[in-house]
Formats: structure tokens, sequence, C-alpha cells
């Protein structure tokens, strides 16, 4: 006789949780790749760079050398008082040291780890605390922010202002119940960034909400940082003093560094609050995932401080820069589409709702982003994320990375002109 099973009941937390649309269109993708199809993939949020060869070669004599043990949680002193260094020379953030700096497996770990740090789900149902999130969004803060007892409230920005908000609808958002701001330039899924100018107005709001607002942190996500090719420079908003005890800056090293599957991510924040934070995060990361991968330190201090990959990401940068260009110039010939013009990251995010109502070659109606992307992948092959899970007006929307080669850009683009071509 079989023991009877409990009732095969899955959490709250997870059965209402949403897939990341972005990796499983991308699954998708590749699994129909697999299966022969000649599916091209613009939904990636990944460069199609390798890793350059000393990051490699410093993983794989540390890997020799024996660093194969566990680690200190966060990562060992001198990677993390690299990282510290980074940021103080390279983006201005001061008062680093590496107990400010906590290292986790991906940018997108360190920001579960970061809200569940600064959210709680004890708080009364009527005064929960909220994550004001500038949209269109990548789609993970939502979830995650979510799933650590945090409630989003959204501020929409548009095309008008390159997916910008203004300091006035900041303003507007901040409330005595205002835990979390995250910033994210340049932008997934704009392309988009916000210049030294804006980003010093937002602060000054910032600043001056300490009385309504005391609990108040910003995350600036800067992960894209080394892919801008705008008019501006990237700058870090950690880099103001009157606001920088309140600023956690994230960053890793899968965009810049094409080091995707190596999952290595980290967050900074000075003062005395700053390592109050980061020995949560470590606390939590102890029961969570303890260190990454030993032998990547000795890498990640390769990435950071050898003058050849510096010259190594600037050539990727310039390809991107490229790309951008290309694929403005070829979304210009489609009919029905606008797009502002990207200036970093390396995603290009069109306004497609003049196409819908219609009707595709293969009789599909595309009603919306989902319908018209998928009536995109099955009929011309072509993998674009649909916009809405990133929030505010991204509905109209579809995302396209270009972290890809000139010939996929072009034969990619002639498929998109065809199909909208074919729409009746
Ligand atoms: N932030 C943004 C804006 C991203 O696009 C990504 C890519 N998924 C991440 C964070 C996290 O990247 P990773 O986990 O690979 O470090
Ligand atoms: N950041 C990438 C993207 O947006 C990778 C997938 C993910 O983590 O969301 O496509």
């Amino acid at each position: 006789m079989t023991t009877p099973i409990l009732s095969p009941v899955l959490s709250r937390r997870v059965s209402g949780l949403k897939p990341s649309i972005t990796v499983a269109l991308n699954n998708r993708a590749k699994a129909l790749k697999a299966s022969g199809v000649d599916v091209l993939g613009f939904a990636a949020g990944e460069p199609d760079f390798d890793t350059p060869r000393p990051i490699k070669d410093a993983a794989i004599k540390a890997m020799l050398d024996g660093q194969t043990k566990y680690m200190p949680t966060l990562g060992d002193m001198q990677t993390r008082q690299c990282i510290a260094d980074k940021l103080e020379t390279e983006n201005n953030i001061q008062g680093l040291t590496g107990e400010h700096i906590a290292i986790g497996a991906g940018g997108k770990h360190v920001l579960y780890g970061a809200m569940q740090c600064l959210f709680d789900f004890h708080r009364p149902m009527e005064d929960p605390w909220e994550m004001i999130l500038p949209t269109p969004a990548w789609v993970s803060y939502r979830p995650i922010c979510e799933l650590s007892g945090g409630v989003v409230k959204e501020i929409n920005a548009g095309p008008e202002t390159d997916f910008r908000i203004t300091p006035k609808q900041l303003a507007d958002a901040i409330t005595p119940r205002s835990r979390l701001l995250i910033l994210n330039s340049p932008s997934n899924p704009c392309g988009t960034m916000y210049c030294e100018s804006d980003l010093r107005e937002l602060a000054k709001v910032i600043h001056e909400a300490i009385d309504i607002a005391p609990n108040l942190v910003v995350l600036t996500d800067e992960i894209y940082e080394k892919i801008v090719y705008g008019q501006h420079a990237h700058f870090s908003i950690g880099s103001i003093p009157e606001i920088a005890g309140r600023v956690i800056t994230l960053n890793g090293m899968s965009k810049a560094y094409a080091m995707t599957g190596w999952r290595i991510g980290y967050v900074a924040m000075p003062g005395e609050f700053g390592k109050k934070f980061i020995k949560a995060m470590g606390t939590l990361q102890g029961q969570m995932t303890t260190n990454i991968t030993s032998f990547n330190y000795p890498a990640i201090r390769e990435a950071l401080t050898n003058p050849a990959v510096a010259e190594t990401v600037e050539t990727m940068r310039q390809a991107f820069a490229s790309r951008a260009k290309l694929i403005m110039d070829r979304l210009s010939e489609i009919p029905g589409l606008t797009c502002p013009t990207p200036t970093g990251a390396f995603y290009v995010f069109p306004d497609v709702s003049a196409l819908f109502g219609k009707t595709s070659k293969a009789g599909t109606k595309i009603t919306d982003a989902p319908s018209l992307s998928e009536a995109m992948l099955d009929e011309a092959h072509i993998a674009f994320v649909p916009g809405d899970d990133f929030g505010g007006i991204s509905a109209n929307h579809l995302r396209i990375s270009f972290a890809c080669s000139d010939e996929q850009i072009n034969e990619g683009m002639d498929r998109f002109k065809g199909f909208v071509e074919g729409l009746s």
C-alpha cells in the first residue's frame, strides 16, 4: 500500500509569481533554434561577444592554483576593495571601503538580496513601504519587490522625454511610505539614459524630501554604464555628496565584460548605514548561497584593472554604437513605428501600436504587443520581447536587443519589414 502524499500545494509566493518574459522568450527562441527552425533572436539581453581572454585566464589560473574552496560570504577583501577602488576612481563615489561592498551571484541576485534587506512583510497592510519605479523598467524589479513585501508605485515616462521621469513627477510620488527609488541608466528596455544634469535635479528632489520620507533609499542600477554612445557620459548619482549616504549602487560583470553566464554582481553603499546594510546582505547570503564561485574573484579583479580588458570593452562599445545606428536606420524603413534614438545599453523600444488591429499574411489578428510578438516568432521567425511587462506605457512597445551581428540585424529587419508590409 502506498502512503498518501500531502496535497501538492505550492506556496502562494511562487504560485502568483510571473515568469520573467525576457528569460522565457530567450529560452523559447533558443529551443526553436535547437529544433532546426531558423530563428533570429533579438530577445536576449546579453552581449554576443565572448568574455575577454585575460579574464578567463585569471579564473583558470585560480582554479588550477587551488582556489576551489569556500570563501568569505560577500567575497574576499582584496576583491571587495578592488570594486570600492573602481567605484571611487571611475564613478567618483566617495568613502567606500571593501566593507561597503557585497558581491553576489549576478545583478539580479544582489538586487533580490537588497530588497530583502529593505522591505518587510510585517508592516500593516494599510501602511506598506513603497518602491517608486520609473517605467518602462526592466521586468524583474516589480516581482522582486513584491516577493520582498514591498508595494510598487510606478511613475510613467514616455517617448516624448526619452523615457525619463521629471523632477516634478518624482516629487509628487514621494510620501512617508517611500522606501526605495529605482533608477536605471542606461535603461533596459528603453536604450536611453539620464544625463548628469537630470540626475542632479532628481538628487535635489530626494535631498529635499528627507523630512517627508526619512527611510527613502535610492538603488541605482548601472549595469549598462560601459555601453554608452550618445552625447552624454554615464554619471553615477551616488557621487552627489548630499544624498550619497542614501544611495546603493548596483553593478555587475554581465554586460560590460560579456560575462552573463559567470553570474557576478555587486552592490555598494557608503557610510554607517551602508556598512549595516552590507552586513545584512552577508547574513542573508550566508543562508542562501554563501560566496560566489571561488575562482571567479581573481577574474573580477582582472576585469576591473587590466588595461587590455578596458581596450576590449571599448571595442565592444564601439560595435554597439555602430549597431545602434544600423538598427535605427533599418527601423526607419518600416512604416508605422516610432522610436527614440538609443544612447546606451543595446536595446531599442519602438512604439508598434499602429500595427494593432491588423491581420498578418497567415491570418493572425494582431491585437496587442504579445500577439504581434507571437505572430512574428511563428511566421517570420524573429524573437522580440513584447513590452507589456516593462510597465507604464510599455504595452504599446516591443523591445529589440541588438546585441548581435550586423548580418543578423539586417536579416532580422528585412524579415520585420516584410512582416509589417504583409499586414492588412
Ligand atoms: N539590471 C538590468 C537593468 C538588467 O538588464 C539585468 C540583466 N538581466 C540585470 C540587472 C541583471 O543582470 P545579471 O543578473 O546578469 O547581473
Ligand atoms: N537583462 C536581460 C534582459 O532583460 C537578461 C534576462 C533577464 O535577466 O531579464 O533580457
